[in-house]
């Protein structure tokens, strides 16, 4: 999306956010290198791929899948990821019927501890208001077209609940060990705004 939210001679994010950060320092409320670390574990090490290992085991594995959407939070630590704004992670499961999609409409609540830090157009405020108005338009939008047949479901994110999408399993890829699986897994079909598709 590149709907623009601010007005042309606003500072970039960017400059706003080192300005911030150069304020907190200042104070003595965070150090750089703390700053540093807990934004490279995030984005580095964290990134999408602990949801898309959680993802391919619930398809290889049907009790551990039974658990994940029973209580989302316990079976994503049970496989080690845990951690800030992962305390209540509730799991959407996507059939042939059902697509669910995730959106935060005040801010940008989002499982870290299994997605990593949220994109930008997740925090964009014409996503936020419009996959809830009109969800079949801005997911075509984004590249995802949906029969009408489809019952669309919408989830908003909060700190009470976090959700996270188990999508379906693509067909063809019945003879995929779990590793092979995690790799085909994105983060967006995660977040619910495409599928993920067999090699
Ligand atoms: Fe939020």
């Amino acid at each position: 999306m590149t709907e623009k939210t601010e007005p042309a001679d606003m500072p970039s994010i960017e400059l706003r956010t080192e300005a911030l950060e150069s304020l907190l320092v200042e104070a003595g409320l965070v150090t750089p290198e703390a700053l540093d670390g807990l934004i490279n574990r995030y984005v580095a090490d964290v990134g999408p791929m602990n949801g898309a290992k959680v993802v391919a085991k619930a398809w290889t594995d049907d009790a551990y899948r039974r658990q994940l959407l029973d209580d989302g939070t316990a079976a994503v630590g049970e496989l080690g990821f845990a951690g800030p704004q992962g305390e209540h992670i509730v799991v959407v499961e996507n059939t042939p019927e059902i697509h669910n999609v995730v959106v935060c409409t005040l801010c940008s609540c989002y499982p870290w501890p299994v997605l990593g830090l949220p994109p930008d157009w997740y925090k964009d405020p014409a996503y936020r208001s419009r996959m809830v108005r009109e969800p079949r338009t801005l997911l075509s939008e984004m590249g995802l077209d949906l029969d009408d047949d489809v019952d669309v479901r919408v989830w908003d994110s909060s700190a009470e609940n976090r959700y996270f999408v188990l999508p379906e399993r693509p067909e063809g890829t019945e003879s995929m060990s779990e590793e092979e699986l995690a790799e085909l897994v994105t983060r967006d079909a995660m977040v619910g705004v495409a599928k993920v598709t067999a090699p």
